[in-house]
């Protein structure tokens, strides 16, 4: 088949994939086969410990059109899109999971809607989450709603993962954000440039564990919420100025009740009450500065994102 000239790069993080990869490349090499585009496939290896370096291996073996980016450690799925993101050659990338949720066969679609729409962006859009239980579809929309509100200088679409085409201006500006604490919903849609949705179902994992708990969730919202945005801080100041405001009024209708009135010793358990209630708001203010003062930390070590062990290049 001739080949058109454009090269397009497929980036598949993998993080213990040993019982996705061969399904995962398979699914990937049937599609890509029959276009007409020239590909790379970009496999990270995010320092798994199970055999899925080895697998890739073997696959970069029989196919020249693969990469392996195989990573020092674990550095998280962040880091090692932006691996792939850094080292992809192609006019346009593919970011995919490895365990197929992102399905593989809408490559062409997503290429022909690219062309179409000339976006320079792609971006899926789930339609349906099958296989999550209705806390994480809640929590989810919950915290797409809370971010969109107070994140001003962003709009995250929702429902809306890594999947996604790019292409090279886009992959250009995205590659100049090297901030540690990477957010990408945020980061994909900071950049701007024109930006355009295709639906689709995801499917449900088709073999192994995902990596994500809930504890990983929450880290995640915080994440993007004081990533993008200081409103929490002003939130802090707000509630600051309202107790004091109230406490100002509180203590003159004390001091025209022990006037008019004498005094009385009640209100021990509204005081133990409001000393509760105050500390509560202190520690919570303390908190949200930590958030902040954390990713200052972060950043001002300007420690690189990851590190390469070894690329396994492809002929490119
Ligand atoms: N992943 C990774 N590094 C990590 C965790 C995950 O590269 O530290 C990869 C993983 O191999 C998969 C993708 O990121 O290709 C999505 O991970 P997972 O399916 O566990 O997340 P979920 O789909 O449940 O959000
Ligand atoms: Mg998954």
């Amino acid at each position: 088949m001739t080949k058109t000239k454009e090269l397009i790069s497929i980036v598949i993080p993998c993080y213990n994939e040993e019982e996705v990869v061969d399904i995962c490349n398979k699914a990937v090499t049937d599609v890509i086969d029959d276009m007409t585009y020239n590909f790379e496939i970009i496999y990270i290896n995010d320092g798994s410990t199970d055999a899925t370096l080895e697998l890739l291996e073997k696959i970069h073996a029989k196919d020249k059109r693969v990469v392996i980016i195989n990573l020092s450690r674990n550095f998280g799925k962040e880091a090692a899109m932006t691996a792939g993101i850094d080292n992809a050659k192609g006019d346009a990338l593919i970011l995919l999971d490895a365990d197929l949720q992102d399905p593989p066969s809408l490559i062409p679609d997503i290429i022909k809607m690219w062309k179409d729409t000339g976006a320079d962006v792609v971006y899926g859009q789930r339609i349906e989450r099958k296989g999550e239980t209705w806390f994480k579809k809640f929590t989810a929309n919950g915290f797409y709603n809370i971010i969109n509100f107070i994140a001003a200088n962003v709009d995250i679409p929702k429902n809306t993962g890594d999947f996604r085409l790019m292409n090279r201006r886009s992959i250009d500006a995205l590659v100049q954000l090297r901030e540690k604490h990477r957010f990408m919903k945020g980061l994909f849609a900071w950049i701007g440039f024109k930006q355009v949705a295709f639906e689709y179902n995801r499917e449900p994992r088709v073999a192994g564990e995902t990596k994500w708990g809930y504890w990983k969730l929450w880290n995640f919202a915080m994440e993007g919420i004081a990533g993008f945005s200081t409103t929490p801080l002003r939130i802090a100041s707000f509630c600051g100025l309202i107790i004091s405001i109230a406490s100002f009024l509180f203590g003159a209708f004390i001091i025209f009740k022990t006037i008019f009135f004498g005094i009385d010793i009640e209100g021990w358990a509204s005081l133990s009450v409001m000393i509760l209630f105050l500390s509560g708001i202190q520690l919570l203010s303390i908190g949200i500065l930590g958030e902040y003062i954390g990713r200052i930390f972060g950043e001002a070590k300007k420690r690189p994102l990851y590190f390469i062990e070894t690329t396994y290049k492809s002929d490119k």
